[in-house]
């Protein structure tokens, strides 16, 4: 999801307590670990509690088996043990501060590697502006929402998701690239349906924002969701690649709606006349566009000209868009001329990320993606070198320096 950058106007000094909150929150958790050791182990609050600790805080379950503390992620398919180690009065401890050291460490890595910042634990993240509930239709300042650390699970799922991504993680011509924040507070200050998008955040600088509601037992990597038969839209990876392509997008200049038009032509989209509109076709010429948000409404599309005039299911136009024929999402996918190859398809920018994500995260991606043809998986292949070689540039006799491999990595072109 994509919501316009927040205003500059409302820019906010951004919290610089950010470290001693950390501290303070590492001497929470020993504090919370020496009170756990001191229970009885056959105390099955404690012992609940624990569990769920570890699980919203890393992502990680513990397991322990003749003196044995294993340490899990349940959000990946294989059960792999992350570590294992001998149970005691200060394992507990010690194994907090080593998960503690290798949240920092992937921190630190993907800074290195790709360039990408978290947000810290209570750092203040986005302010969006709200409708206000005392004055229709104007907006005013909505509730300041908070990040967290991200747990050990969410930062190898965005991994995933950069691994196969680049260069779409950068915000500029240098080397600075996108932040994420793991939201403790809702984006907009109640739940909404989604759960990651793409915003400006405080400083005015991109960023891609999950939701709080992320569960830990959500699949990791796309590869995951597809072991345990899931939805492969369902994962950590998947969530972060779509927004990333998002700043890919961007990276392309795709708000230039003239400079966008050619690539959402091969899409199945195009401009209405007054370039108000963005309009699907359909397999007979016909034409669909959205009437309201596309995702508070079961029957959101309806039929329509190339002005966005309403017509009726003859292809006669119709006075009022109220009395003009509804269709479903499920509908409107059916009769495109290019088929979405998911059913996230408010607008042509959301087509792509969705078929950007498909196209990164693997076979079984790419596998979804080739149902809705060939055209549609060249056009994201186009897209995608385009970008590749917007940053990496060409040889002089034309050829990509950089090249995207089937399992999403970069390498060079040779
Ligand atoms: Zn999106």
């Amino acid at each position: 999801m994509r919501v316009p950058p927040v205003d500059k106007h409302f820019e906010q000094a951004r919290s610089e307590g950010s470290d001693a909150a950390r501290q303070l929150l590492s001497q929470e958790f020993a504090s919370h670990a020496r009170q756990v050791v001191k229970t009885s182990s056959n105390d099955t609050a404690s012992q609940d509690k624990l569990k769920k600790d570890l699980l919203e805080k890393y992502g990680v379950e513990r397991t322990v088996e003749d003196g044995l503390a294993r340490y899990r992620l349940p959000g990946s398919a294989d059960g792999k043990v992350l570590f294992e180690t001998k149970a005691g009065p200060t394992e507990l401890i010690q194994s907090r501060e080593k998960l503690d050291s290798m949240v920092q460490g992937k921190l630190h890595q993907l800074y290195e590697q790709y360039h990408v910042t978290f947000g810290k634990e209570g750092e203040d993240a986005v302010r969006p502006r709200i409708l206000s509930k005392n004055k229709a239709g104007q907006l005013v300042d909505g509730p300041m929402a908070h990040s967290r650390v991200p747990r050990l699970s969410e930062l190898m799922g965005v991994e995933a998701a950069l691994y196969s991504s680049q260069p779409s993680q950068f915000t500029d011509a240098k080397n600075h690239g996108l932040k994420f924040y793991f939201l403790k507070d809702p984006m907009f200050g109640h739940r909404t349906n989604t759960a990651a998008l793409y915003a400006s955040d405080l400083r005015s600088k991109m960023a891609v924002f999950f939701e709080p509601d992320l569960q830990p037992y959500r699949p990791i990597t796309a590869e995951d969701s597809v072991k345990r038969q899931e939805d492969v839209k369902s994962s950590i990876e998947s969530l972060a690649s779509h927004e990333i392509a998002h700043n890919g997008e961007r990276n392309m200049a795709t708000w230039n709606l003239e400079k966008f038009k050619p690539t959402a032509e091969k899409l199945g989209w195009t401009l209405s006349s007054d370039s108000r509109y963005w309009l699907i076709k359909g397999r007979e010429e016909e034409l669909y566009r959205l009437t309201g948000d596309g995702m508070s409404s079961g029957k959101c599309w309806i039929r329509c000209d190339i002005k966005g005039g309403a017509l009726d299911e003859q292809g006669k136009a119709v006075a009022d868009v109220k009395d003009a024929p509804r269709f479903t999402n499920r509908e409107v996918r059916e009769k495109a001329l290019i088929k979405p190859p998911t059913s996230y398809f408010t607008n042509p920018d959301e087509m792509l990320a969705d078929s950007l994500m498909l196209y990164r995260v693997g076979e079984e991606g790419r596998k979804i993606l080739l149902k809705s043809g060939s055209q549609l998986f060249d056009a994201v292949r186009e897209f995608d070198q385009a970008e590749i070689d917007l940053r990496f540039g060409k040889t002089a006799t034309g050829l990509s320096k950089k090249v995207r491999q089937e399992d999403g990595k970069l390498v060079d072109n040779q």
